[in-house]
């Protein structure tokens, strides 16, 4: 139970309306955050949603020094009739879990993630923005917080979750993105690393990846692989698939990549639409070679925040290659407008995604 103690100095109707009605995204956030602290004596305790507010970090706080830190994101729809709805949540709330074992944080249980975001969500209703696609991106977080500059799992945590409200990721239609494809850099260190965990560090590990694409006049990084420097891997926080002919083909899970709860949506919604799955390794040079060929009719990204994003073009040093014209495709554009019409309650929810808040 997060128990509620309202915000004594909320936003006025009125300075909530002006930043609705422009609020880009994380640049604003809603009156209240959920807020829960773990201690190895007390277990989880103290939970509640109470007003946003800075946190007082000590400087020896350990998340500072080692990074010991994951996140998820996920985003709340306001439907046609005013009913507001998540998207598959019980997957984001498993995949805390599983990150939280990688970087030996507590596990929060699934009950207290669900319960901290649907106590947010139904006490900062009025910050869902309704109309078009825009959202209330939701944002649970934890972190070591304890003040001890040794090097061992925290035995104080804070969880915290936030929520900021966000336009339609494509305000004038959707936009191909042109990927760089990094050799110089890796996300994740590979097996054994912490690819498939939703942290901080593999964030700070793309970031100078990403620095050489704006470089390149590129947008975002297709990681390879960290041990052979062969097999895609994904984008810094998208996973990426590809159509070929009937075949809409994924890298597979080994552990290495994010498990992502888009990607494992598409994997649904390609088989309803008739195509062949295939989640199995992909070496890059099947990817330039298939572009060059027209194999490959068609490439995209997707996660929560984008949805499904068409890649228009992968650029690496020597060559540019550009994927159907660097226009998005019937497969992208098809597959992104029926997840859309599911998440925002456009189209049936026949595979009982959508989860009520209020
Ligand atoms: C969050 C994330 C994704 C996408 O996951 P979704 O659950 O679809 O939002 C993909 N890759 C990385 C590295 C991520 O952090």
């Amino acid at each position: 139970m997060f128990e509620v103690h309202q915000n004594p100095q909320p936003r006025t109707e009125a300075e909530r309306a002006a930043i609705l009605a422009d609020p880009g995204f994380g640049l604003h956030f809603s009156d209240h955050m959920a807020l829960a602290t773990w201690t190895a004596d007390l277990g989880w305790h103290d939970r509640e949603v109470g007003a946003y507010r800075p946190f007082q970090l000590d400087p020896a706080s350990a998340v500072l020094h080692y990074a010991q830190e994951i996140f998820e994101g996920l985003k709340a729809y306001r439907h046609a009739n005013d009913s507001i709805w998540l998207f598959r949540p019980d997957k984001n709330a498993e995949r805390f879990a599983r990150s939280a074992a990688r970087l030996a944080l507590p596990v929060l249980p699934t009950e207290d993630f669900l319960s901290s975001i649907e106590t947010l969500v139904t006490t900062d209703q009025a910050w869902v923005p309704g109309g078009g696609e825009s959202n209330l991106y939701i944002r649970p977080f934890m972190f070591a917080n304890e003040v001890f500059l040794g090097v061992r799992p925290a035995r104080t945590v804070t969880y915290c979750c936030i929520a900021s409200p966000a336009a339609a990721y494509f305000p004038n239609g959707v936009q191909p993105v042109n990927i760089w494809l990094s050799m110089n850099y890796v996300r994740a260190a590979g097996p054994g690393g912490m690819g498939a965990a939703k942290t901080g560090g593999n964030y700070a590990a793309s970031l100078v990846a990403q620095q050489e694409a704006y470089e390149h006049g590129c947008e975002q990084v297709l990681f390879l692989d960290g041990a052979e420097r062969k097999w895609v891997e994904e984008l810094g926080g998208m996973n990426v698939y590809l159509v070929a002919g009937d075949e809409l083909i994924t890298p597979a899970l080994e552990g290495t990549i994010l498990e992502g709860v888009t990607r494992d949506s598409v994997l649904t919604l390609g088989a309803e639409r008739g195509l062949v799955i295939q989640e199995r390794r992909i070496a890059i040079d099947e990817v330039l070679d298939g572009i060059e060929s027209g194999a490959i009719t068609e490439i995209f990204a997707c996660g929560t925040a984008a949805v499904i994003n068409p890649i228009g073009s992968i650029k690496t040093a020597e060559k540019t290659y550009t994927i159907n014209g660097g226009q998005s495709g019937p497969h992208t554009d098809g597959l992104r407008s029926t997840l859309l019409d599911i998440q925002y309650g456009r189209a049936e929810d026949t595979h009982g995604w959508m989860h009520k808040v209020c």
